[in-house]
């Protein structure tokens, strides 16, 4: 017999629950990709992740080659689509691994009844979380609100994870009538992808290979080294995890295998990683019990909120780096050139957007949407709220970062600011924290002058605040 395995955001072969079960059952596998990114609503992937998904089915594509196997690649209506694939191919079973965003749900919904109508087995399996949204609640039988007590119920249930190895049994079938995967039309027009190419590597193998560095490296000193934004102090595997190139469970098999291979005093500490991965988990759990948090404030006293009406000018200031603030800036540039950016600095720049410009967070979930490799629906929603401080378990509003001492106290020597705004390489770093503080600097780099007061609109925001909770 024959079973489709239809890849979605499981872009690898190993730790993969839906080909494996197939090649347990049957004969032979068409490994199929549909791109339908319509069916993705309001969320179709923005520019950066469309880079990323040529280059990682690219990559899967020649991980099946090696094995014989070709990748068959369609456009269009997935079930039209699943459903011409059975009656070419003969084949009875489709497996595939759940996605948890609102539309992707309701369309797998939908098309597991629609074909188990029709006699054909639909099967779906967790390929990309430890445990399922719904597996872990409060002793009430609710969805978790807070962080700390999510994570520790979730932290029992890890136990000793068994990732599944590559199926040796793996025999593909050939079908007529693929799209080459160039037609998908996936790579930008204008060529602007230059430093992402430079910065990652898609694909499974890239995958394995920033964990083999991070598990070499920067793991021991995590817990300090994950707050220093000129360092490669975190793993970067983010865009991977968004994209299934590797899973939660082969992350935590493999750290753990290090930790037992390691002297015993010179042994990594791997739970503040873990506990990371642990967030990824809620940002999940809360998406798919409040569907609507993408564009609804989660907690709806925020609905109150008087943020200053949309000002087009400054939402591109803030977008290309021409702030006058430098660590926004830096971060802001390092995110349009890598489609990355450092998890600290994403935090400064979204308060700085949020409260010292009082522009809507949705604005800023919308541009990282568009620019981030890892732009992911649950994590993402899950930041821009925090910082907002409407979200579960967000930061306070009162909380307002200030960019300044930030990286001062970050990134002292300046190493960071200095690689993302050149024209202020030479300025020493007191300057370069604060360069408004040198007329001729500002004159003679062509950097711009802060363009707020971050003193005065931390104010007015902290004042907004008030008159929200009085009114
Ligand atoms: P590491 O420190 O190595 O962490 C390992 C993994 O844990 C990450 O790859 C990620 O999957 C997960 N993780 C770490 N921190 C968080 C977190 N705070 N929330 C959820 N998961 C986390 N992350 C995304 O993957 N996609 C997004 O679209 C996204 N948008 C964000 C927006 C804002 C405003 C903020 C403040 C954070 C956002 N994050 C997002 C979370 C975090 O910044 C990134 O996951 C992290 O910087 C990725 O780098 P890393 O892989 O080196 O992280």
């Amino acid at each position: 017999t024959t079973a489709i395995v239809w890849f979605r955001r499981d872009l690898r072969l190993a730790d993969h629950p839906a080909l494996s079960a197939a090649c347990a059952a049957h004969d032979l596998v068409l490994p199929l990709y549909i791109h339908a990114p319509e069916e993705e609503g309001d969320w179709r992937p923005g520019g950066a992740s469309q880079w990323w998904l040529h280059h990682s089915l690219a990559a899967l594509q020649a991980q099946l080659a090696e094995r014989g196997v070709s990748l068959h690649i369609r456009q269009g209506d997935s079930l039209a689509v699943l459903r011409q694939l059975l009656a070419q191919t003969g084949a009875t079973a489709v497996y595939w691994h759940r996605l948890y965003e609102p539309a992707a749900i309701a369309r797998d919904r939908d098309i597991k009844a629609a074909l188990r109508e029709h006699g054909v087995q639909a099967q779906s399996f967790n390929a990309a979380l430890w445990c399922e949204p719904w597996q872990i609640e409060t002793k009430q039988q609710a969805p978790y609100r807070v962080f700390t007590p999510f994570w520790r119920s979730l932290r029992t249930e890890l136990g000793n994870p068994q990732p599944l190895p590559v199926p040796s049994s793996l025999r593909g079938m050939e079908v007529a009538g693929g799209t080459p995967l160039e037609a998908l039309g996936l790579l930008p027009r204008i060529p602007w992808d230059r430093g992402l190419g430079e910065a990652w590597r898609p694909g499974e193998q890239g995958a394995q290979e920033l964990l083999e560095i991070f598990a070499d490296d920067a793991i021991a000193d995590y817990a300090q080294a994950r707050d220093l934004p000129s360092r490669h102090g975190t793993s970067r595997l983010s865009p991977h995890l968004h994209f299934g190139e590797i899973s939660p469970r082969q992350i935590h098999r493999q750290l753990a295998d290090r930790v037992a291979a390691t002297d015993a005093r010179r042994r990594p500490d791997i739970e503040p990683y873990l506990r990371e991965l642990g967030w990824r988990e809620f940002a999940h759990h809360l998406l798919y019990h409040f569907p609507d948090t993408p564009t609804a404030n989660f907690n709806p006293r925020f609905d109150g909120f008087h943020w200053a009406a949309q000002d087009d000018a400054w939402l591109e200031r803030w977008q290309r780096g021409r702030t006058g603030i430098p660590l926004v800036d830096a971060g802001m540039r390092e995110l349009w050139h890598t489609g990355w950016m450092h998890n600290r600095v994403r935090m400064i720049v979204a308060s700085f957007l949020c409260k010292n410009l009082r522009q809507h967070w949705r604005h800023g979930a919308r541009w990282f949407w568009d620019t981030l490799v890892d732009a992911d629906l649950a994590n993402n929603t899950l930041g821009w709220q925090w910082v907002a401080g409407s979200g579960a378990d967000a930061a306070p509003y009162f909380r307002v970062f200030n960019p300044v001492t930030q990286a001062q106290k970050f990134d002292p020597q300046g190493q960071y600011l200095r690689r993302w705004l050149p024209e202020l390489a030479t300025a020493p770093p007191p300057l370069l924290h604060e360069p408004w503080k040198d007329a001729a600097l500002l004159k003679r780099s062509g950097y711009p002058a802060p363009m707020v007061d971050l003193g005065a609109t931390r104010v007015a925001a902290l004042d907004a605040y008030r008159s929200m909770r009085g009114g």
